[in-house]
């Protein structure tokens, strides 16, 4: 698989300073901040701050020490976020799976019943 990484997309920018975001948590390897389009009373977004397009690009190619960083930093968040009820972590990747920003991105959604995993189609 050939990935290909544009430094122009909306979450590098973010990284860069240079679209404001919602911080909710930051470290060495990993931001977290609000999804702009919550669909859920918590709705987070976990990104490494390295240039992996997708969950396959960044476990393909991420180190160990971005690995961790970032999982512990998806840990920090749960904890900051009181998720004990329980929550629903998504990696859209690809079109199949509508991934609309091509920065690998986790989902974090929480605060309501989510309901099952995917709506049947017809
Ligand atoms: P996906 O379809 O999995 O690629 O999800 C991309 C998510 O990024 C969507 O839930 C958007 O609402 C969210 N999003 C897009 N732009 C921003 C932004 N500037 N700040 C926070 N979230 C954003």
């Amino acid at each position: 698989m050939d990935f290909h990484y544009d430094p122009q997309n909306i979450f590098a920018r973010i990284l860069r300073g240079e679209i404001p975001n919602n911080t909710v948590y930051e470290s060495e390897h990993a931001l977290a901040f609000h999804d702009i389009n919550p669909q859920a009373p918590v709705h987070v977004l976990v990104i490494p701050k390295g240039a992996y397009v997708s969950l396959d690009h960044f476990a393909r190619d991420g180190s160990a020490e971005e690995h961790l960083g970032f999982m512990r930093a998806v840990a920090r968040v749960c904890e900051m976020l009181e998720v004990e009820g329980g929550f629903r972590a998504i990696s859209n990747t690809r079109g199949d799976a509508h991934q609309e920003v091509p920065h690998y991105h986790l989902h974090i959604l929480a605060g309501r019943k989510m309901g099952p995993m995917l709506v049947p189609q017809g």
